[in-house]
């Protein structure tokens, strides 16, 4: 099945100036994105890129560097590779109606687990993409950002029965490593990073 299917499925193209996909992937390079989103209840979406779209969370209180807190990521639907560019406005009454800006983005390296605690980098993107699909199936993925806000190693996990009656709940946890930053508060950025635009 399209990839795509329930992302084209809930919204109308001729209403909403979101992209619908014409982007090829890099050869070489595997993007995340995460976007601030301010819909019926203010988020950020988190957005990784495997096998030509890019998997979804939608994070209440948003991305941190700090290793002690878990932010709980719901899982969305895939969507188009080329979403990773898309700033602007959805319009009311449209699915997501709100603002949106790009609160961080670039690349990513997908991460291997060796041995508990064990982590290596997996650097030929094919291999990468069979890890992350791998790991989306078993709900526990590891990765790497180098973004301008978010670097370093991560996790998102998959979680069991919590919330009560959430299917979709995922945890991001930071691993400790030299971009820990305890504290951080997605929060107190309220710029794009590739524009002038603001979001509080
Ligand atoms: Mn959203």
């Amino acid at each position: 099945m399209d990839k795509l299917t329930k992302y084209k499925s809930i919204r109308d193209k001729s209403k909403t100036s979101e992209p619908f996909g014409d982007e090829k992937p890099d050869s070489s390079k595997l993007y995340f994105v995460v976007q601030k989103h301010r819909a019926t209840a203010l988020h950020y979406d988190f957005r990784l890129e495997y096998c030509g779209v890019m998997a979804s969370w939608a994070i209440p209180k948003g991305p941190t560097l700090d290793p002690a807190v878990r932010r709980l990521a719901m899982q969305t639907e895939d969507h188009p590779l080329d979403y990773r560019h898309f700033e602007g406005t959805i319009p009311q009454g449209e699915y997501g109606g709100g603002e949106v800006i790009i609160w961080d983005s670039g690349m990513y390296i997908a991460e291997g687990e060796i041995a508990k605690g064990v982590r290596v980098k997996v650097k030929v993107k094919s291999e990468a993409e069979k890890v992350i699909e791998q790991g989306l199936k078993k709900g526990e993925i590891k990765f790497y950002l180098e973004g301008k806000r978010l670097k370093g190693s991560f996790a998102l996990v998959k979680t069991k029965g919590f919330p009560p009656g959430k299917k979709n709940a995922w945890l991001l946890i930071k691993h400790r490593d030299k971009f820990v930053k305890e504290g951080f508060d997605a929060a107190e950025f309220t710029t794009s990073v590739v524009s002038d635009k603001k979001l509080v």
